[in-house]
């Protein structure tokens, strides 16, 4: 069923606790941790709890749950210290854009220079 754990899927693995990460906030529907292969000083992965495979199909299926999981990112901005001088969020959407990781993740960016347009 939409949004049931999947087994093989290792964001669900670290939503059950299966899995280590360094978490820095959770709710009671989504839950950040730093990525394990940082690209900028701060570098968290936003997550929902649900499984979803990207971050459209999370939107079309439960659109409160991804307005929480922008809000969230927000308030991991705000507790990073990265609100004045600014920050990225990034959804890879498809292998082509470098997503390895089908469960949808919001990557948040701050504490470095940001450039536009990215890579
Ligand atoms: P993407 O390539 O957009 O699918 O993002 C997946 C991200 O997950 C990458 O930035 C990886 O570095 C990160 N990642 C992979 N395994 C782990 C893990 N066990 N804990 C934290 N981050 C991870
Ligand atoms: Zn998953």
């Amino acid at each position: 069923m939409a949004g049931e754990p999947q087994a093989d899927c290792l964001f669900c693995k670290i939503v059950a606790g299966e899995v280590p990460a360094t978490v820095v906030r959770e709710t009671e529907t989504i839950v950040a941790f730093r990525d394990i292969n940082p690209q900028a000083p701060t570098h968290v992965l936003v997550i929902p709890k649900a499984h979803y495979p990207d971050a459209v199909s999370l939107a079309a299926a439960e659109p409160q749950l991804t307005a929480d999981l922008l809000r969230e990112a927000g308030e991991v901005a705000a507790q990073e210290k990265a609100v004045e001088a600014g920050y990225r969020i990034v959804f890879n959407t498809g292998a082509g854009a470098g997503q390895t990781v089908f469960h949808a993740h919001a990557h948040l960016l701050a504490g470095r220079g940001l450039a536009w347009p990215p890579g």
